[in-house]
C-alpha cells in the first residue's frame, strides 16, 4: 500500500495545489490529473536523460487517464534554460493546437521545471502545468514556489515569471539513478533549510540521520523530502511573489556561493558544493556580526561533512570574490547583504560592512591555501 504523503499548499491569491511525496507518487498521477483536468491534451517536457525512463512513464500514466499526450525532449543542462528553446516549445504547443484548457507536465530536474514552467506561464498568457521533479533539488526546492525562468547572456534567471503548478508529484523512486553531484546539490539545499527553518528539530533530525541519507535509505529520503518541501511550501505561501522578505532565508549560504560559482567558471563547482562553502562562511560571519555561538560553526562543519559536502580545496583572490558579491543582483545600495544566524533556526538579513567581509574573506583564503597544500597542491576541479 502506498505511504505517499500530501502537502496542501494554499496561497494568498487563492491558488491551492497538492504536493504528493512518496515511493508510489507516479502511480497516482493518472487519477490526480483526471481529477484536476477535463481537457484532451497534455505535453510532457523532459530532458534527454530523464525522458527515456521517467518521461515515458509519465506519458503512459496520462494516456491511461485518457489524455492525448505529446512529449518533447530538451538537451540536459543549464543551457536549455534559453529563450531559443522556450520559443521552440511555444511553437510546438501551438502546432499541437493547445488551448488554455490543456496543460504541460515538467518531468525532470530544476532546468526542465523552470523552462517548462516558463513556457506554460506565457503560452496564451498562461496554461496549467504539473511538476514531476526527478532530482533531489527539484523535489525539495525548485518544483515548489512557482518561480519559472530562462537565462540570458547577461545572467542566470534574468527573465521569468511566477506561475504556480496545479500539482507536484515527487516519486522518491526516481532518485535512484541520480549522479553524485546531483545528490550533493540536493543535500546542500536540505542543509540550508535545516539551518533557517523555524524549528530546531529539523536540524537535529538531519544531523542524526545524515549517514542513512547519504546511503540513500528510501524511508529517510521520503521523510526529508517531505520535511524540506513542507518548509519551502510554508515560506512561499507566506511570500509567494518574493516581496515580503520572508523568502530571503532561502538565500542562506548563497551570497558567497554565487561569487564562487562565477569565479571558478560556471559548471566547475556544482551549485550545492558552492552553497556548502557559503554556509560555512556565513556561520563564521554570524559569530562576529550577530554574536552567534561558536558551536554553530562546529555544527555546520559536522553536518556538511556528514552529508558528503566536505570543505573544498579551492580558492580565488579575496578581492575577486568581494567584487563579485558587490555586483550581485541581490546587493542593495552598494551594501552586501547576508542571511546570517543568531542561532540555528533563527536567521536575520544583515548588511555587512565591507571591512568585516574583507577580513573574513582573508581568513577564508588563508585556510583554503592550507587545504590545497594538504591536497598535494591541487585545487578542486583540476585534473
Ligand atoms: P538539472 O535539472 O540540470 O538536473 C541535473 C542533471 O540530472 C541533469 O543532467 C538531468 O538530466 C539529470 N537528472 C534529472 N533527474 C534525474 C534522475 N532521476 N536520474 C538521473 N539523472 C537525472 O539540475 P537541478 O539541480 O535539478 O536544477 C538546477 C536548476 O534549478 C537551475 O537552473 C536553477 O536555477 C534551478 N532552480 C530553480 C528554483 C526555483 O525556485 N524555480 C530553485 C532552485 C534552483
Amino acid at each position: 500500500m502506498s505511504r505517499d504523503r500530501i502537502i496542501h499548499v494554499a496561497l494568498p491569491s487563492g491558488h491551492v495545489y497538492d504536493i504528493r511525496i512518496g515511493s508510489g507518487a507516479l502511480s497516482a498521477l493518472s487519477s490526480t490529473a483526471r481529477d484536476l483536468k477535463e481537457c484532451k491534451r497534455a505535453l510532457v517536457i523532459s530532458d534527454e536523460n530523464v525522458g527515456p525512463a521517467y518521461g515515458k512513464l509519465v506519458k503512459k500514466r496520462l494516456e491511461e487517464a485518457g489524455f492525448e499526450v505529446y512529449d518533447l525532449l530538451v538537451p540536459p543542462g543549464e543551457n536549455s534554460k534559453s529563450v531559443e528553446l522556450a520559443n521552440e516549445l511555444w511553437e510546438a504547443v501551438a502546432r499541437y493546437g493547445f488551448t488554455r484548457d490543456d496543460f504541460i507536465v515538467a518531468c525532470g530536474g530544476g532546468v526542465v521545471g523552470d523552462l517548462a514552467g516558463f513556457v506554460a506561464s506565457t503560452y496564451m498568457r498562461g496554461i496549467d502545468f504539473i511538476q514531476v521533479p526527478t532530482t533531489l533539488l527539484a523535489m525539495v526546492d525548485s518544483s515548489i514556489g512557482g518561480k519559472t525562468g530562462v537565462n540570458l547572456q547577461a545572467g542566470k534567471n534574468l527573465v521569468g515569471t511566477f506561475h504556480q503548478p496545479i500539482f507536484v508529484c515527487s516519486d522518491i523512486r526516481c532518485l535512484k539513478t541520480l549522479l553524485d553531484e546531483d545528490w550533493a546539490n540536493g543535500f546542500a539545499e536540505i542543509a540550508k533549510s535545516s539551518f533557517v527553518a523555524p524549528r530546531r528539530s529539523f536540524f537535529e533530525w538531519l544531523r542524526d540521520n545524515a549517514d542513512g541519507l547519504v546511503s540513500h535509505d528510501t524511508e529517510l529520503l521520503e521523510e526529508i523530502v517531505y520535511m524540506t518541501a513542507e518548509f519551502k511550501a510554508s515560506v512561499v505561501s507566506a511570500d509567494s511573489t518574493e516581496s515580503a522578505g520572508v523568502r530571503e532565508c532561502l538565500n542562506y549560504g548563497h551570497t558567497l556561493a554565487h561569487a564562487i560559482e562565477n569565479a571558478a567558471g560556471y559548471g566547475t563547482i556544482a551549485h550545492g558544493r558552492a552553497v556548502a562553502e557559503g554556509m560555512r562562511f556565513a556561520a563564521r560571519l554570524s559569530v562576529e556580526v550577530l554574536g552567534c555561538d561558536v558551536s554553530v560553526v562546529k555544527a555546520t562543519d559536522v553536518l556538511l561533512d556528514r552529508l558528503g559536502l566536505p570543505e573544498l580545496p579551492w580558492v580565488a583572490p579575496a578581492e575577486r570574490l568581494f567584487n563579485l558579491m558587490k555586483g550581485d543582483k541581490k546587493c542593495r545600495g552598494g551594501q552586501i547583504r547576508f542571511v546570517l544566524l543568531e542561532d540555528i533556526a533563527k536567521w536575520k538579513l544583515v548588511s555587512v560592512p565591507d571591512d568585516v567581509i574583507m577580513e573574513h574573506l582573508g581568513a577564508w583564503c588563508a585556510a583554503k591555501e592550507r587545504l590545497i597544500e594538504q591536497n598535494g597542491g591541487k585545487m578542486w576541479g583540476q585534473a
